[in-house]
């Protein structure tokens, strides 16, 4: 099988639609978790990067459009199941944006530095109890036989004002999440979601709410 002039390897079994290589660190983590696909061996699960597949046009207005854009082209392409998701940002005080623009609020797709310091910006004059937000994830399974599910997941949190940690990628440094564990003597945990190791982001993350909800669909059309 041959997709934009690169072989689809045998050993392919589903097609993952991102080229970001933090998201797929993510997504990777969350689905080796399930039922299904704990088993899959190397190789089962390739990327849309890995297959040198061209990146869809992102033109609809919500996050499961999008993902449903994604998904839709890599399994006419690549004839497997192919999994995508579509995530961003949503503010309270901006009406839900950034949301579906989150990976180019600035203006250039994926300058996560920028993006977060005209955000931050832009929230300059709100006050502290008027900074809800929630990282939204829509996450999308599409089947070469034109099967398709979508499902949602939210990290709801607050906006903190100075970027603070170093894992993750995008807006994590500035989203307190508001499911994590409690701080001392049970009070609030105040650490953004950069401050969160991996696995504890992927515990209450939007993507690892909307994947684990998919998951047992993914299993099954594989
Ligand atoms: P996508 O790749 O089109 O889904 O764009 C996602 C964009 O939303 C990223 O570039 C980030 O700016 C933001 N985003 C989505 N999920 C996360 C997250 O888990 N942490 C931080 N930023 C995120």
């Amino acid at each position: 099988m041959t997709l934009a002039g690169a072989d689809v390897p045998s050993s392919a079994r589903m097609v993952l639609a991102t080229h970001n290589r933090k998201k797929l660190v993510e997504l990777l983590a969350i689905l080796r978790t399930q039922p299904g696909l704990d088993t899959l061996p190397a190789g089962a699960v390739v990327t849309a990067g890995d297959l040198g597949a061209a990146e869809p046009v992102e033109d609809g207005l919500t996050f499961a459009e999008n993902a449903l854009i994604k998904a839709r082209a890599l399994a006419a392409a690549s004839g497997l199941p192919a999994v995508a998701d579509d995530s961003g940002l949503s503010v309270d005080v901006l009406g839900g944006a950034p949301g579906i623009f989150s990976a180019r609020w600035a203006g250039r797709h994926g300058d996560d530095v920028a993006n977060l310091g005209l955000l931050l910006a832009q929230l300059g004059d709100v006050r502290d109890e008027h900074r809800g937000a929630a990282f939204v994830c829509a996450a999308a399974l599409v089947t070469p036989d034109g099967r398709e599910e979508v499902a949602m997941g939210e990290m709801p949190g607050v906006l903190v004002r100075e970027p603070r940690g170093a894992h993750g990628f995008g807006y994590d440094p500035i989203l307190v999440p508001a499911e994590q564990e409690p701080g001392p003597e049970g009070r609030p945990g105040t650490r953004t979601s950069a401050e969160l190791t991996p696995q504890e982001k992927n515990t209450i993350s939007h993507r690892g709410k909307a994947l684990r909800t998919l998951a047992p669909m993914i299993a099954e059309a594989l």
